[in-house]
């Protein structure tokens, strides 16, 4: 991966170098970013439509406030290569205590050590786990897991003399006894040819009814690895995909993205030989890694804020009545802008952490009056006398004192919203 890596910070360092930040620059630099991931073998389509979208995005997306269109460019280029690998969420296997795990794929694609990797992984989460060789063919095969199985220090099984699915089923029943709770089974996958291989995949999953299959992947073969993912879900439509070798494939992007575009999920990533070489896998943070941003993540989140917040704009083109300040006042425990007016104000709203505190006490107290005005107040706060402010303030527990400061604040913010509106400078401080 690290010449993907290396090709995506590259596209990046374009990104803050272009001068401006136009149609042309962001073609440019988009071309870029598709020859870097064709050369790691992603299918053109795909890239075609990465690049598609991020172009469109960032030309017809409004900036949010204090941010610039470069830095929209980057977080559109993050949002679209998180979803080309399938999406913000982590594919969580379905393993619980218990569980039976079923490691399927073709010779030398890492299924053995993955099977050793796996159970070193759960181990250290707590699990009691045993393997079981379910690899009659090749000679040396239950040596091999059997020697892993003792260097993670996790029970095993194998049996030389019995067929694969009844060894798989036998040793389930054994590693229970055992006091197992997490069988992780390794078969053989000798097959060359996908048709048996699959035949043979389907007959042990009807056979020992795992919880979770996995089909283990080996990433150097790049986009190719669709076809195979494609083929092993249409044998065991429940099942996720680890993918090895990524350390040294070139086209682990490829093989990532195309088995991600079949819909399979990717559960693990193979990083190394060595058995703690196993990585779950998030694509929010293997992109944040491969666009060699820390900072990517914390700017998105900064984003996906301001778009929360209802943009000042906004705001200032219709009127600011009560019922949007109260409107406001219920986002604010969401980081609505007028947190930030709130930390504008002169005096008694500056957010330090004890008036934070005390302001976010006053503002349930005002929601709770605004709660006991009529719709007619909210939309027309001059009405607001001393009769209703008593009515107001009985309604809602409160005092009329306290209505007042409601008003108060009220007539602040909207203050403040009026110089923003004149202001630009006062704008960009909005951020
Ligand atoms: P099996 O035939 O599917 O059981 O494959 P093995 O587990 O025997 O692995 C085949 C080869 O791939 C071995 O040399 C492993 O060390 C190597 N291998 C497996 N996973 C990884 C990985 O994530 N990275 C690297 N670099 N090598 C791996
Ligand atoms: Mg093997």
């Amino acid at each position: 991966m690290e010449e993907l890596r290396k090709g995506l910070l590259r596209v990046v360092a374009l990104v803050k170098r272009e001068a401006v930040i136009d149609r042309a620059s962001i073609r440019k630099i988009l071309r870029e970013l598709e020859r870097e991931l064709l050369k790691a073998d992603v299918p053109p389509s795909i890239v075609a439509e990465i690049a598609r979208k991020v172009e469109e995005r960032t030309l017809k997306e409004d900036v949010p406030p204090g941010f610039s269109r470069r830095e929209l460019l980057l977080r559109n280029m993050y949002e679209e290569l998180v979803n080309m690998l399938g999406g913000e969420s982590r594919y969580e296997p379905r393993i619980r205590k218990g569980a039976t795990v079923l490691l399927v794929g073709l010779q030398g694609s890492g299924k053995t050590t993955t099977a050793a990797k796996l159970a070193l992984y759960y181990k250290r989460r707590g699990f009691r786990v045993g393997l079981i060789c379910a690899d009659n063919y090749r000679p040396g095969a239950l040596e091999q897991l059997k020697q892993l199985a003792e260097a993670v220090g996790v029970e095993f099984y194998g049996d030389r003399e019995l067929p694969p699915v009844e060894v798989a089923k036998k040793g389930a029943a054994v590693l229970r006894g055992r006091g197992v709770d997490l069988v992780i089974i390794d078969t053989a996958g000798r097959h060359k040819e996908e048709r048996a291989l699959l035949e043979e995949v389907r007959e042990m999953a009807e056979a020992v009814n795992p919880d979770e299959v996995m089909l283990v992947l080996d990433a150097t073969i790049g986009k190719g690895a669709g076809a195979q993912a494609e083929a092993f879900h249409s044998v065991v439509p429940i099942g996720s995909i680890i993918l090895t070798k990524m350390d040294g494939a070139a086209r682990g992007g490829g093989a990532l993205a195309a088995v991600a575009k079949t819909g399979a999920r990717i559960a693990f990533i193979g990083v190394g030989e060595k058995l703690d070489e196993l990585e779950p896998f998030d694509p929010p943070s293997f992109v944040g890694r491969l666009l060699g941003m820390g900072d990517l993540k914390a700017l998105v989140e900064r984003m996906e804020k301001a778009r929360l917040s209802i943009e000042p704009e906004s705001l200032m083109k219709g009127k600011f009545t009560l019922f949007e300040f109260k409107q406001q006042l219920e986002e604010l425990g969401k980081l609505g802008p007028l947190r930030k007016i709130f930390e504008m104000l002169p005096g008694s709203y500056q957010l330090t952490p004890e008036l934070e505190k005390a302001g976010s006490e006053n503002i349930k107290k005002w929601i709770a009056i605004m709660n006991s005005m009529t719709r007619e107040e909210l939309l027309k706060p001059e009405v607001l006398d001393r009769s209703r402010m008593v009515r107001i303030a009985k309604g809602s527990g409160t005092s009329v004192k306290d209505v007042r400061e409601l008003l108060a604040a009220y007539k602040r913010a909207q203050k403040l919203l009026k110089q923003l509106g004149r202001s630009r400078q006062a704008r960009l401080g909005f951020r």
